[in-house]
Order: C-alpha cells, then sequence, then structure tokens
C-alpha cells in the first residue's frame, strides 16, 4: 500500500455540524426549544481553555446556545457540587460538560456522578456507560462516539475484523473496545484491549485489522507496529515545541504519521482527525438531550 485513504475527521465533523445546524433551523421553525449546553471550567489550565473555548465556537455555529461557567482554581469540592447542582436544576440548560481534569483536591468521580445522567453529554455518568454496556440508547462518551462515526462515513468493514486497542482510560479506550465489539455496525470485530502491563506488545499490533491508539505519548506507534492494509486512528494529542512554526508548537499524535501511513487502508492524521469529531459528537449528544426530554 503506498496511499492510504486520509480519514478527516474535520470533513466528518463539518458534515455533522451542518447536519445539525439544519435540525436547528427546524426547531427553531416548529418553535422548539434551541438546544443549550453548557460548560463548567474550573482554573486556567490552558489546554482545557482551548477545549472549552472550541466547545463554545462549535455550539454558535451550529445555532445553540451556550453559557461558560468559570470558577476559580481555588473553589472547593462542595462549591463545585453546588454550581452542578445549579445546571441540574436549571430548565435552560439540555446538556453541560465539567471539563477535566479538576484540581487535584476536588474528586472527579464525586463530580461526575453529580452530574443528572439526563444532561451528562460528555457520557461518562455510570448510568450513561452502564446503557451504553446494555445497547440502551445513551449519551456515548465524545471520543469513542466520534470515532465510530468517522468508520461509518469512510465505510470501513469491521465486522469479523481485529480490531486492537492501545490504552484502557475511562473516556477513551475502554468504552472505544465497547463500541467496537458491540452487535452493530461499526462493530461486530474480535477487540483486543492494551494497557501499561500489556507484554509484547508488537506482536499483537501487528495482528490488528483496526487498530485505535489512545496511549498518549507523542508518535508512540512506528511503522514496525503496523501491519499491511490496516486502518489506523490517532485518538493522541500533544502540543511540542518546534521553532519552524509560527505559533511556536507542531501537534503530533501518538502515530509516526509519515511512516505508518505507507502501510496503512486508511489513516486518520492529527490534527484533522479525532480531535474535530470530539466536539461534533458533543453536540449530537446535546441535541439528542433535547430530543430525549
Ligand atoms: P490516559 O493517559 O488516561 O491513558 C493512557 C492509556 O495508555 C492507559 O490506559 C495506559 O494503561 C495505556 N498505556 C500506557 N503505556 C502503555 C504501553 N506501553 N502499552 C500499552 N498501553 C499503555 O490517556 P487518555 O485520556 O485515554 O488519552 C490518550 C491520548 O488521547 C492523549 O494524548 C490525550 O491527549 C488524547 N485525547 C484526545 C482526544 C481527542 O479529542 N482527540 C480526547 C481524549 C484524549
Amino acid at each position: 500500500m503506498s496511499n492510504p485513504t486520509i480519514v478527516s475527521g474535520k470533513e466528518v465533523a463539518n458534515k455533522v455540524k451542518e447536519e445539525i445546524a439544519l435540525a436547528v433551523k427546524q426547531l427553531k421553525k416548529n418553535g422548539g426549544k434551541i438546544p443549550h449546553l453548557a460548560a463548567i471550567l474550573v482554573g486556567n489550565d490552558g489546554a482545557s481553555q482551548t477545549y472549552v473555548n472550541a466547545k463554545v465556537k462549535a455550539c454558535e455555529k451550529v445555532g445553540f446556545e451556550s453559557t461558560l461557567v468559570q470558577l476559580d482554581a481555588n473553589i472547593t469540592e462542595q462549591e463545585l457540587l453546588i454550581e452542578v447542582e445549579k445546571l441540574n436544576n436549571n430548565n435552560a440548560i439540555d446538556g453541560y460538560i465539567v471539563q477535566l481534569p479538576l484540581p487535584k483536591h476536588i474528586d472527579e468521580q464525586k463530580v461526575t456522578e453529580a452530574i443528572d445522567p439526563k444532561k451528562d453529554v460528555d457520557g461518562f455518568h455510570p448510568v450513561s456507560l452502564g446503557k451504553m454496556l446494555l445497547d440502551l440508547p445513551s449519551f456515548l462518551p465524545a471520543t469513542p462516539y466520534g470515532i465510530t462515526e468517522m468508520l461509518k462515513h469512510y465505510n470501513i468493514p469491521t465486522e469479523g475484523k481485529h480490531c486492537v486497542v492501545i490504552g484502557r482510560s475511562h473516556i477513551v479506550g475502554s468504552p472505544m473496545s465497547v463500541l467496537m465489539a458491540r452487535n452493530t455496525y461499526p462493530g461486530n470485530c474480535t477487540v483486543t484491549i492494551t494497557h501499561s502491563r500489556t507484554q509484547n506488545l508488537k506482536a499483537i499490533t501487528l495482528q490488528a485489522d483496526i487498530l485505535i491508539v489512545a496511549i498518549g505519548k507523542p508518535e508512540f506507534v512506528t511503522a514496525d507496529m503496523v501491519k499491511e492494509g490496516a486502518t489506523v486512528i490517532d485518538v493522541g494529542i500533544h502540543r511540542v515545541e518546534d521553532n519552524s512554526k509560527k505559533s511556536g508548537f507542531s501537534l503530533l499524535g501518538d502515530v509516526k504519521f509519515d511512516e505508518v501511513a505507507p502501510k496503512c487502508a486508511f489513516i486518520s492524521p492529527v490534527p484533522g482527525g479525532v480531535g474535530p469529531m470530539t466536539i461534533a459528537s458533543l453536540l449530537k449528544n446535546t441535541l439528542l438531550a433535547v430530543q430525549l426530554k
């Protein structure tokens, strides 16, 4: 193989956003409720601020209403839980997210569990994850959901394929492995989930028809780890210093794109791959929250 199909999350995300914008127009026309997404941001972490701003901007683009609740890094856990409760009780807000990570003195799990599952558009609440396991309609975690939409858009065959997932985080690797094993399309894969204690990782990744990489290490996956003709989806995002760029940095994924791409049938790039789909899926979940009301 030398000419892989580039799985452009940017392109799929634009299509999803156009569809959502149309749905919002229709809602407006019929006097329905305009979807309203809120985000809680605690502290001044640069990356979190960038992510939240991108989410708010995306809301504006599709015609949603949005609210940003910005809180001081020193807020106590109890004070944050009160803010969460306010959003739970605010009928104008259809869905909301609490941007992670939270400062160390706050228990993320406790905060996640305080979110009303009906407004849990990030899909991190145990109720959402449980429903996903049971194939019940629910808010799917945005990143894995976005990846399934990318596979669908490019008609990438999944049935009977061996899907190897690198990483077992609760927000990416674990839910991804569940979705790829589901009895539907995309899904019906034989799934292997790998993690920091996995031995002989390369021997396993070389068996992958579909390799989904969420390890959080820049350019970790190299050409010698990938089977000829595989589909590779790169979830990682890393800002690395790059003086040749005007911004002073460039973005790298978890996959060494230039050397891996020629071996692939399909590969997603960074940037322009999974990242834009995560936001698009969050918007989809917010629209779903309005529809489920
Ligand atoms: P994480 O750090 O929570 O998880 C990393 C996983 O990699 C862990 O489960 C760990 O067991 C596994 N791992 C570590 N070393 C390993 C090894 N040698 N072999 C196999 N597995 C190993 O990370 P995360 O939250 O899942 O995120 C992963 C990456 O994806 C990060 O770069 C993150 O920034 C990025 N990310 C991107 C998006 C997006 O929208 N594009 C969304 C979420 C996360």
